[in-house]
């Protein structure tokens, strides 16, 4: 995406007006990996009732040549993977090297799989979190166990005096963390807030952060910086694509005080090559189903 050649098609998000589901796509094109395609789905908040996830999604393949479909993909381990791995790349490249504690807000359904992938990006040794159902927070104290570290049902205050970095990863509407809880020198990557009109922390917190994002259309428009783009407390001239500092054009953190935030929005190139990427495993392995359409 930084290269400019991939880029992500405009996003459809559309309230269905049945069984009150969100349903919409997300599709994008490579031409390096040659990755074409969509990811299809939604949320259907009766699917729990059902003994399904809320949350479903499918991504579909298509060969860059021929337009012919290549794969379907079940979407919703793989969205829970690739989320967790964008967050993991943004603490890779903007946390400070000596992060020793990490701070969990969320304990749902991405939150076990946002805590192993970062657990692997510093030598971290103590895990805290804070949940607005405390009780959820067992499964995060589960996965801290199995990795040998400890971990600490903390309240926000604690959870921004200890962590040096900090996810967030709940579907709230209403800013969780303030910018006076928050320590000089913190990374927070910010990965719940994908919809307009969700916030989960204060606008002034990312005011006050050096802002990253995954693409800054959606970061100012649907990610957590809308708020402070809204307020007029941030410009969309100040957010940087972390593209930019993976491929060394931008330096990324530029002191060991300063608060880095990465607003991590899910984007369908994201999708692609993730899908990608099992469709060649499973192929290699013998274990894809050749369907004839
Ligand atoms: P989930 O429903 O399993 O868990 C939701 C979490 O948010 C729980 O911890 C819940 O306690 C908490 N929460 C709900 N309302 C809250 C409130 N008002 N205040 C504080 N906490 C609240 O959902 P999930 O599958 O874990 O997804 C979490 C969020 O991540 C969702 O908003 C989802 O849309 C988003 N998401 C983003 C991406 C991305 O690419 N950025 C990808 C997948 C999911």
């Amino acid at each position: 995406m930084a290269r400019k050649s991939a880029y992500n098609f405009p996003v459809i998000r559309e309230a269905i007006g049945h069984a009150d589901a969100l349903y919409g796509f997300k599709s994008g094109f490579d031409r390096e990996s040659l990755a074409l395609g969509l990811k299809s789905g939604g949320f259907w908040p009766g699917n729990i009732d059902k003994g399904l996830t809320n949350h479903q999604s499918t991504v579909f393949l298509f060969d860059a040549d021929s337009g012919r479909c290549r794969a379907a993909v079940g979407g919703n381990l793989l969205t829970a993977l690739r989320t967790a791995a964008a967050s993991a790349v943004s603490i890779k490249y903007l946390a400070r090297p000596d992060a020793r504690v990490l701070g969990m807000i969320g304990a749902g359904h991405q939150s076990t799989f946002q805590l192993k992938a970062a657990l692997d990006q510093r030598p971290f040794e103590k895990v805290i979190g804070w949940n607005i159902e405390p009780a959820a927070l067992e499964r995060l104290a589960s996965v801290a166990k199995e990795r040998g570290l400890p971990f600490e049902s903390v309240d926000l205050d604690q959870l921004g005096r200890q962590a040096d970095v900090i996810i967030t990863i709940t579907s709230s509407f209403e800013p969780i963390l303030k910018a006076a809880q928050v320590r000089p020198g913190t990374h927070l990557a910010c990965m719940g807030t994908d919809t307009k009109g969700k916030q989960e922390v204060e606008a002034e917190l990312v005011a006050a952060a050096t802002v990253f994002t995954d693409e800054i259309a959606q970061s100012i428009t649907i990610g957590e910086a809308q708020h402070a783009v809204g307020r007029g407390l941030l410009s969309a001239d100040g957010i940087v694509e972390i593209g930019a500092v993976i491929n060394r054009t931008d330096p990324g953190r530029r002191s060991d005080d300063e608060i880095t935030l990465f607003d991590g929005t899910g984007v369908g190139l994201q999708d692609l090559a993730v899908a990608s990427a099992v469709v060649d495993l499973a192929v290699a392995r013998g274990i894809a189903i050749d369907v004839d359409l």
